[in-house]
């Protein structure tokens, strides 16, 4: 088997929270566990919804639960070279174009019916670059490490976006050509992202690149049953030891790895240890989403 290397992969909108401890921390012990690497990728290509500071804030917020990474974190702003190449590569492969049309020119359809396919429909106007997934993809296939087979049709995926209109990369283009990269073997992230996963399968097809492993895990919601997002506000992470303490013990449990009780005083690195030498992925429940009740997360 190859070496194990995971990461964690934050847009840095806003400080990390409660939901987002929960995936570092499972993608963290997974690797740990296996013995491999985990990185740290700071995912920020959208910079107008990212606040300066916020970068440094999650770095530290990571630090203050002992998940500390290997080798230097990678920022997607300013990677536009290599994101440029991975488009052109699938441009001269015919797989993908240019595309002048609105949402609501389209509104009608479940997904982009792929007018521009052939050429754009209205020359001089801005254009978004889309793959085409017309072209002879396989239908997607794989297997979740949790949720079990997964199986989609290319037709009813549409032309994903990779470039936008605003010129910013798509999220789909930047994390598949990063993975690849950086040479992730394996992704573990929230359940949320798992309806991405099969542009991201498509585009590894289509530019050949290898295809990780996936692990989604169990969105956290709040006591108000909403999912703990930085848009609704859920509260950053505290980096004080003693606040730290029982959120990490509180992670451990929302994985289902069952931690002693009193593990939720002792000190972080004490935690850790006891999560990577227990860690089974297997022990997690399939469910979509975990409302954390009772005391730790705060609300
Ligand atoms: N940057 C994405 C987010 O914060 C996660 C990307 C990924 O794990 O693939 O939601």
């Amino acid at each position: 088997m190859s070496h194990y290397r995971g990461r964690f992969a934050p847009t840095p909108s806003g400080p990390l929270h409660f939901g987002s401890l929960v995936a570092a921390l499972a993608s963290f012990l997974d690797a740990r566990h296996a013995g491999g690497e985990w990185l740290l990728r700071i995912e920020d290509i959208d910079p107008p919804r990212c606040p300066a500071d916020a970068a440094d804030q999650i770095r530290h917020q990571l630090e203050a639960f002992g998940l500390h990474w290997d080798g230097p974190t990678l920022y997607q702003n300013g990677r536009d070279g290599t994101y440029q190449a991975a488009l052109e590569r699938l441009v001269r492969l015919g797989l993908a174009y240019p595309c002048s049309c609105s949402r609501k020119q389209w509104r009608d359809y479940p997904i982009y019916p792929g007018w521009c396919r052939e050429g754009v429909r209205e020359p001089g106007k801005p254009v978004a670059w889309r793959l085409r997934s017309d072209l002879g993809l396989r239908p997607v296939v794989w297997k979740d490490r949790l949720f079990g087979e997964q199986r989609f049709d290319p037709a009813s995926l549409g032309d994903v976006v990779l470039r936008r209109k605003d010129d910013l990369w798509a999220y789909q283009l930047a994390v598949v050509v990063d993975d690849a990269e950086q040479e992730v073997g394996d992704v573990v992230r929230g359940f949320d992202l798992l309806d991405n996963t099969p542009w991201q399968r498509q585009l590894q097809q289509a530019l050949d690149f290898p295809e990780p492993r996936y692990l989604h895990l169990p969105l956290i919601l709040g006591k108000d049953g909403q999912k703990l997002s930085k848009q609704n506000l859920a509260p950053a992470l505290p980096t004080t030891d003693d606040a730290v303490r029982p959120l990490l013990h509180a992670a451990l449990t929302a994985l289902d790895q069952a931690p002693p009780a009193d593990l939720a005083g002792a000190p972080v690195a004490e935690q850790l240890a006891w999560g990577v030498l227990h860690w089974e992925a297997s022990r997690i429940r399939p469910e979509p989403h975990r409302t954390i009740t009772g005391g730790a997360p705060p609300s």
